[in-house]
């Protein structure tokens, strides 16, 4: 809903016209499939050669670049946990990407930012459980963060859009 502080939309990251897109990355930072590829291949190869320089990135942590030739002025990289079954501190790692590009977000006075679901695809994260932690730490950020305008997280299908739409609906 326009006006709403957090979005939801069914569209490709890599169209966006946010301050900062979100990857999903691997450790390496130097590309790979899902929404990493899309963002390199749209970003052009001089993401690749910048990522080059950042070394490798732990999971839960983040790291930003130049959006090149996205819409977008910056992506932000981080990397979700892969899914063991929820009982090896998933939940905590996958707060802790979204706090980290929070941080990010802050230091850098982003005022838009569009996340994807974090670790929903190859690293095969339930996507109800997924969406419930990344708005709720969307939730905790615009409280505190005045200067961040709006929080879009972007479905690339149905069923992620389904599970944002309950998350959203749940009580804070
Ligand atoms: P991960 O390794 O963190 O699971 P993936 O790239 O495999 O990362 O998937 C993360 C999420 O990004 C999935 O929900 C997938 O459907 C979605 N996705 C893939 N391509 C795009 C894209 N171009 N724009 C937005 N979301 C995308």
């Amino acid at each position: 809903m326009p006006g709403e502080k957090i979005q939801l939309t069914e569209a490709d990251i890599t169209t966006l016209q946010a301050d900062a897109i979100v990857n999903a990355a691997n450790n390496s930072l130097l590309g790979g499939g899902g929404v990493d590829g899309a963002i390199h291949r749209a970003a052009g190869p001089e993401l690749l050669t910048q990522c080059r320089t950042l070394g490798c990135c732990p999971t839960g942590e983040a790291r930003i670049t130049k959006g090149y030739r996205l819409p977008a002025a910056w992506v932000i990289h981080t990397v979700g946990p892969v899914w063991h079954g929820g009982a090896q501190g998933e939940p905590e790692m996958l707060a802790r990407c979204y706090q980290s590009c929070f941080a990010l977000a802050r230091e850098y006075g982003l005022r838009t930012i569009a996340f994807p679901a974090i670790s929903t695809g190859v690293y095969g994260y339930p996507k109800a459980e997924a969406a419930r932690i990344a708005v709720h730490e969307a939730r905790r950020v615009m409280a505190e963060n005045k200067t961040l305008a709006a929080i879009l997280f972007v479905c690339f299908n149905r069923d992620t859009r389904l599970a944002y739409e309950k998350a959203l609906a749940e009580k804070p």
